[in-house]
């Protein structure tokens, strides 16, 4: 398993977590839960841009999400790389490496 598969487990499990719990934890218990889900996000985020140039425009750090979509009942997992400042630049792949790719050409997704 890559990194980037143990990262979005981990993800998903303390989101689980987040919400099986929401109403039984601290303030304490619910802000560490959530730093730790942000922590996970950011490096997830990092891991699946990894590669990928700054934006052209306006020279930030692209960020990287796992997106998930349901083509004829089947759900599908696909890759996008994208700037927060510049919502027309980003782009899709079926690999993180498709998008990241994408991304160093200039290939936005419509
Ligand atoms: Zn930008």
């Amino acid at each position: 398993m890559d990194n980037i598969e143990k990262l979005a487990m981990e993800l998903e499990k303390a989101r689980d977590a987040y919400r099986a719990n929401s109403e039984k934890m601290t303030v304490k218990e619910a802000g560490e839960l959530g730093a730790s889900i942000k922590a996970l996000m950011d490096q997830l985020s990092r891991a699946i841009a990894s590669g990928a140039a700054p934006c052209p425009s306006c020279k930030a750090a692209p960020i990287g999400m796992v997106q998930s979509t349901t083509v004829k009942r089947v759900q599908m997992r696909y890759f996008e790389v994208g700037c927060l400042g510049c919502r027309d630049h980003r782009t899709q792949g079926m690999s993180r490496e498709e998008a990241v790719s994408l991304w160093n050409s200039g290939k936005w997704a419509s």
